[in-house]
């Protein structure tokens, strides 16, 4: 996608940074894996692309993308990173069981979590709701016909 590349490019050159053929290949992986991957995942894919990137690289250059705005990055149980390339407003599912991951969208407000927040001392920048629990595959194998289809 030319957008993205330009996007990028131009973000990258607004903090001085250097645009390389390693950077944008991360970002388009980022985008073609269209899921909440882990840097491990990002990294697999690019290197089929590009032999010759290496993990650190992929960790900074997914933390430069989070600080342009074209990641998010979702915190899991475990400390586990999962970067995002859906970047506008939503929230996410966490099963307990397996891990499973999923986007949900849903009223929350955000103004009210942002000034209890800054009323804490704190300087937010972005809130994201986890809802932990079972996912539908999950229940449905601990009770049979638990789940409505
Ligand atoms: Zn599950
Ligand atoms: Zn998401």
């Amino acid at each position: 996608m030319a957008v993205l590349d330009q996007t990028l490019r131009d973000a990258l050159r607004a903090r001085g940074q250097r645009v390389t053929p390693q950077r944008l290949a991360i970002a388009a992986a980022v985008r073609d894996l269209g899921r909440h991957a882990t840097a491990e995942q990002i990294y697999t894919d690019v290197a089929g692309r590009m032999p010759g990137v290496s993990l650190p690289t992929v960790y900074a250059t997914l933390e430069l993308l989070e600080e342009i705005g074209l990641v998010r990055r979702v915190a899991t149980d475990g400390g586990t990173a999962l970067y995002d390339p859906r970047t506008d407003e939503h929230h996410h599912l966490v099963c307990r069981l397996c891990g499973a991951i999923a986007d949900v969208d849903g009223a929350v407000d955000h103004e009210a979590l942002m000034a209890a927040a800054r009323g804490a001392g704190f300087a937010p920048d972005q809130a994201q709701v986890v809802i932990r629990g079972l996912c539908a595959a999950c229940r449905e194998a601990a009770v049979p016909g638990s789940v409505a289809r």
